[in-house]
């Protein structure tokens, strides 16, 4: 028998790199503990309020959404085609969609805003760690 397939996260608490079983939905990081989502996340419509949307997947916020948030950890990039108002610390590529309109402090090692996207304002550190 093989062992099942693993894949490679970084824990969005402490940074850990960990090996999660593929098809994990939710794990919990050998490092500090604490649980994780591996799941990617979506808010597709209507204003999806929370203080924190965090998975070592991808978030995206779909056309009719509007996401205010305080915190937003992706592990693998951001798609934005609403409205989206947070800290955004991601992990892989953040797309500002054509409808997009974003406001809030950004990091990610690239950016991709399509034309006709709105940036309201925000520190943005865009580039490799
Ligand atoms: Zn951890």
């Amino acid at each position: 028998m093989k062992p099942p397939p693993e894949r490679a996260v970084r824990c969005y608490h402490c940074s850990a790199e960990i090996a999660v079983p593929a098809a994990a939905r939710t794990a919990s990081c050998p490092a500090c503990y604490k649980g994780i989502v591996l799941d990617d996340l979506a808010v597709r419509e209507g204003a999806g309020m929370s203080s924190r949307l965090a998975t070592c997947g991808k978030v995206t916020i779909h056309k009719k959404a509007r996401a205010v948030t305080r915190h937003v950890e992706a592990g693998a990039g951001v798609e934005v085609d609403g409205v989206l108002e947070a800290k955004v610390n991601s992990g892989g590529t953040v797309v500002v969609g054509a409808k997009a309109r974003v406001k809030g402090d950004f990091s990610a090692p690239s950016l991709v805003v399509e034309e006709g996207a709105v940036i309201e304002g925000g520190f943005f550190r865009i580039g490799p760690a």
